[in-house]
């Protein structure tokens, strides 16, 4: 577990990556900064951590591209102490990015092998999300609703009602849609009844699934 001047170096040349594809939220790029990003691989793939790409973690899932963390934070608008829910929390990476913003983050993920690793690794990086729990991100959690954020990092072929009806007032639902390739979207709640929806462009993620375990 070691974070070296090499590895700082490689972060910051990271962020200035993708701060020229756009992302300009000083709380995101300052998470990215700071997070070891290395340490949340397999060993094996130490040299490409800082490249803005997907890697393979456990269970064939992705630890997710560096700029589409930072683009789903941005278009998350967290403010520090909000409640943020994470569906698909793989490797943590994207859960330790929302605790670097000041969010409170309860977080699911579906793979028990992924639950067991990164509810034991978490915290040896200092991040300990207010619930990390293994379960299905279709049906959100009810018992800790309303959330001010929910954000979803795998491919949702339609929009869970769930997701949306834990949202507070004022809150954004944040989700890729669609199958091979997702378009992020994002729904503001402005009222008990009213959602407005916005598309921020293509991404590829793995898929959201459905009736496991
Ligand atoms: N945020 C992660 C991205 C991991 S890829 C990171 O930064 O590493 C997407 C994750 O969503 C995978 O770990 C996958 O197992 C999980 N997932 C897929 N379907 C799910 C579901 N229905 N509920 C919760 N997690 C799910």
């Amino acid at each position: 577990m070691k974070d070296s001047f090499k590895h700082q170096g490689k972060r910051k040349q990271l962020v200035d990556v993708i701060k020229a594809k756009g992302i300009t939220d000083p709380a995101v790029l300052n998470a990215i900064g700071k997070i070891p990003r290395h340490l949340f691989m397999d060993s094996s793939f130490l040299d490409h951590a800082y490249a803005d790409k997907a890697f393979p973690i456990a269970a064939d899932q992705t630890i997710s591209q560096p700029y589409t963390v930072a683009r789903q934070s941005e278009l998350l608008q967290v403010k520090p102490g909000d409640k943020i829910l994470e569906i698909g929390t793989g490797s943590g990476y994207q859960t330790a990015v929302l605790m670097e913003m000041g969010a409170t983050v309860f977080t699911i993920e579906r793979q028990n092998e992924l639950f067991k690793k990164t509810q034991l690794f978490l915290p040896k990086l200092g991040y300990r999300p207010k619930r990390l729990i293994f379960g299905d991100g279709y049906k959100g959690l009810p018992e800790f609703a309303p959330f001010n954020g929910v954000i979803v990092t795998a491919g949702a072929p339609f929009v869970p009602k769930p997701l949306m009806a834990q949202l507070a007032i004022g809150g954004r639902l944040v989700i890729p849609v669609g199958e091979k390739v997702q378009i992020m979207t994002v729904y503001t709640r402005e009222s008990e009844t009213k959602f407005v929806k916005k598309e921020y462009g293509e991404f590829r993620f793995v898929p959201l699934l459905e009736d496991k375990n």
